[in-house]
């Protein structure tokens, strides 16, 4: 009994032994594996935090030599190739590793959809489609669905993008609507440049139904009502904004006033305006008025009103509008023209329409957001960037 008590006391410090033999194997292991792929790993990954993307691809080139089988290291580098531009790069590095490397089917597809990220920021989109079609997994249909929707969008072939949007709210649950009621409202614009109006209008009517708060649809509703010298209707259509979106108002103030013009009924139209204006804090409405009392009653009048808002809220675009009627009155008085070139200069270079997606500044309102592709995302109002 004694014998086999010494006997355990004897084989447990070989254990130990082995312990920690085998520990240091493992750390060892594990060492080799952070020393090998992440110095250059980790440096990539900080320049990308920075958006330093060259660099970034710099060191995931040196990644990629330590460890050339990692599909995830090759997938980051497209991933920065496409950042930067370098598409050529990028499908290089996919059809390379789909021709070099032992791939599983699983791993081949997920290369394919690299590729056909590539070819679609290239604009090959028929050789998007034919990988789209290569590719059998479902975890990817949600993926290849985005995509031919984005083809649509891009080839504006929106009865496609409609399609495509129904199939992945229907399997997918993700609400398109707003989306869809706008590739309606394009719809009906090329309708109307082939001056079908009646199809027009159906297609308007179809995107009110699909998002009742699209704003779009009434705003052409009512162009097509003015052009035809409805002005009555126009108008109807028009003020359904404010039940809608009310801040869109602003992008059909102009032909709303002339309108009005047109029907003689100024006054009841400036009343309307200055209630949008009050209720809803649409300042820019006051630079319509100024130009319709500018062309309509003359620099006088203009300058009178431009005083009175300036005293009433005062700001630089005002400002603008006073100077600009002054130069106008006072054709020989070179220093007001000097001034008002100053202050139109100083508007001009900071009021944008802005994103609230992306950040992105244009000069023109767009329902789709030329930088993110967001629709509805710009500002309808002229925004000061610098504040
Ligand atoms: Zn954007």
């Amino acid at each position: 009994m004694v014998e086999f008590e010494l006997w355990w006391l004897l084989i447990i410090p070989f254990f130990f032994a082995l312990g920690w033999i085998s520990a240091r194997i493992d750390i060892k292991h594990i060492i080799s594996e952070t020393t090998d792929l992440p110095v250059s790993y980790f440096k990539g990954l900080n320049y990308i935090l920075f958006q330093e993307y060259e660099k970034a691809s710099e060191s995931f080139s040196d990644a990629l030599r330590i460890k050339p089988d990692s599909l995830e290291l090759h997938f980051i580098q497209g991933n920065i190739l496409r950042k930067l531009g370098k598409i050529d790069q990028a499908i290089n590095l996919h059809n390379k590793l789909l021709n070099q490397k032992e791939l599983t089917d699983q791993q081949i597809e997920s290369v394919k959809a690299e590729l056909i990220q590539d070819f679609f920021t290239a604009g090959f989109y028929d050789r998007c489609e034919k990988l789209i079609n290569e590719i059998s997994n479902n975890q990817y249909e949600e993926f290849n669905l985005n995509i031919l929707l984005d083809i649509s969008i891009k080839q504006r072939n929106w009865s496609s993008a409609v399609k495509y949007s129904f199939e992945i709210e229907k399997k997918f649950g993700k609400s398109q609507r707003l989306q869809v009621s706008h590739f309606y409202c394009e719809l009906a614009l090329e309708e109307l440049v082939k001056n079908k109006k009646v199809q027009s209008v159906k297609n308007l009517e179809k995107a009110l139904e699909i998002n009742k708060n699209n704003t779009r649809a009434n705003i052409i509703m009512g162009e097509i009502e003015f052009e035809q010298k409805k002005y009555v209707n126009a108008i109807e259509f028009w003020k359904k904004i404010e039940f809608q979106k009310p801040e869109h108002f602003v992008l059909i103030v102009k032909k709303f006033l002339d309108s009005y013009d047109q029907l003689n009924k100024t006054n009841e139209c400036l009343s309307q305006l200055s209630h949008y204006r009050e209720s809803y804090q649409i300042d820019q409405i006051d630079k319509y008025i100024f130009d319709y009392v500018f062309t309509k009653n003359g620099a006088e009048k203009a300058e009178e009103l431009a005083r009175n808002n300036l005293i009433k809220k005062p700001s630089i675009e005002v400002l603008d509008q006073l100077f600009s009627a002054q130069a106008s009155k006072d054709n020989k008085n070179q220093d007001i023209k000097i001034i008002q070139q100053i202050v139109k200069n100083t508007i001009g270079n900071r009021l944008f329409h802005i994103c609230n997606h992306c950040g992105f500044k244009a000069r023109q309102h767009h329902w789709q957001c030329p930088a993110c592709n967001s629709w509805e995302t710009l500002s309808t109002e002229l925004i000061d960037s610098t504040k």
